[in-house]
């Protein structure tokens, strides 16, 4: 059994290697664990599916925003997609190259964008007409040319859920195919602003090579289009997206991507750049949490409460997210697959439960009618696949502290993220102002 990422070693839970529980113990719960190995395994499996189109990837800082994980990233060549004035100050905190960033987003201000032009970013992704004009304005002030990229709406159904999906044309992100030609051709007449990409971002999670091909299709069609108004286009990026499995079910490596989109590629010989979140981050991390009580309704309907609730993983409440949950020590083996729905109670000694947290919300629910080895108050469980959108999602809410994070490199527990404090909570308000 390799003990890169997470594994069960002899009934328990391992992290590289690392019992998990140990970890738990030593820094309390609730508690975002990432396995380094699994980051650099699932980066290299990426980098290595698109090699030969020597692609610049940009990690989505959204996904996974700590410090220390960007810099791990960043010593392995990564660059970093941002979506806000604030990613942008995590990556050169972290020691992440400025000149492999790109900025995406519908709402930039005026100050995110000086701000990036100070430090000289990769490209801008533009979303509007309105954010274009105003780039080449900031620019010109500055005496610098900003390099920038139209992120075309190309009203694609990537099926993913409803709240993710970004690359339909009801939706707020990109530029529609003939604005988007009115916009770049506006630029002809912008010295202060270099047309020399195209985006777009479907969505996520993807679970077809197809979305991407007919998105770069489009793309390509595009930078057809924009040769005939003399504007050469010379990277072409294709967002992120890239899914995982969060049931365990087989799903499309990085190379049924790769494979897909190659005949387009090798024809375009353009510069590519991708936008990976989830893809990396989601299975290098798990959230551990401690059973507090159990109780059970009046018609014998059982809940689990545990210490990690929605402002520490939002996904289940914010989209009905499907998470993996098992004791992290456990006599059973957790099922290869899981998924919503599943019977594996019936006729075992399992029970069906409902995994809930402390939050004071009916959608604080981390699982609905979960089938589950029995637990007991002070068990420690394990929520799978919350590296990514996990501790970048949580909130205060309700008065509680964030979570410790802790990144497990060379088999050896890093806190990399202590655990928020009382004070903390309070620390930006000023009593002395009182009416
Ligand atoms: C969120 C986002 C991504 C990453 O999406 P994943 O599903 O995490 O891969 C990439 N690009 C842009 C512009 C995004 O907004």
């Amino acid at each position: 059994m390799s003990d890169r990422g997470f594994n069960y070693i002899k009934g328990r839970l391992c992290c590289d290697g690392v019992p998990v529980s140990n970890i738990a113990e030593k820094y309390g719960t609730p508690c975002y664990l990432y396995s380094s190995a699994t980051l650099l395994d699932r980066l290299s499996d990426f980098q290595r599916a698109f090699a030969a189109h020597s692609p610049l990837i940009c990690f989505s800082v959204k996904s996974l925003a700590n410090l220390s994980i960007l810099k791990l990233l960043a010593g392995k060549g990564c660059g970093f997609d941002v979506v806000s004035g604030g990613e942008l100050y995590r990556v050169l905190r972290a020691g992440g190259d400025a000149s492999k960033t790109v900025f995406a987003g519908v709402g930039k201000t005026a100050g995110e964008i000086e701000f990036a032009l100070h430090h000289n970013v990769h490209m801008f992704n533009v979303e509007s007409a309105g954010e274009m004009r105003l780039i080449a304005k900031l620019a010109a002030e500055k005496g610098c040319i900003a390099d920038v990229a139209i992120r075309i709406n190309p009203d694609i159904d990537a099926k993913t859920h409803k709240k993710t999906t970004t690359g339909r044309k009801e939706n707020k992100f990109g530029i529609g195919l003939s604005k988007a030609l009115e916009v770049a051709s506006e630029t002809t007449d912008m010295p202060s602003v270099n047309l020399c990409g195209l985006h777009v971002h479907l969505g996520s999670p993807i679970y077809s090579p197809d979305p991407y091909r007919e998105g770069l299709k489009t793309l390509a069609g595009f930078v057809e289009k924009l040769r005939g108004k003399r504007i050469k286009i010379t990277t072409i990026n294709l967002g992120g997206g890239y899914c995982m499995s969060y049931t365990g079910e087989k799903v499309p490596p990085p190379e049924s991507y790769a494979e897909a989109l190659d005949p387009e590629l090798n024809e375009l010989k353009i510069n590519l750049i991708l936008e990976p979140g989830r893809h990396i981050a989601a299975p290098a991390g798990v959230l551990l949490a401690r059973v507090i009580y159990r109780k059970e309704n009046d018609d014998g309907k059982k809940f689990v409460i545990i210490d990690g609730a929605m402002n520490d993983l939002l996904r289940p409440a914010l989209y009905g997210a499907f998470h993996r949950i098992w004791p992290a020590e456990s006599r059973d083996k957790m099922p290869g697959v899981m998924k919503p729905g599943d019977d594996a109670a019936e006729g075992s000694d399992f029970e069906k439960v409902d995994i809930v947290g402390p939050v004071c919300e009916s959608c604080d629910c981390m699982a609905k009618e979960r089938p589950l080895p029995r637990v007991g108050e002070g068990d420690l469980l394990a929520i799978f696949d919350a590296g990514a959108y996990g501790y970048t999602m949580s909130s205060n809410y309700n008065g509680r502290t964030r979570a410790a994070e802790v990144l497990v490199c060379d088999q050896k527990p890093l806190l990399v993220g202590r655990r928020e404090t009382y004070q903390d909570l309070v620390a930006r308000e000023d009593l002395t102002k009182t009416a």
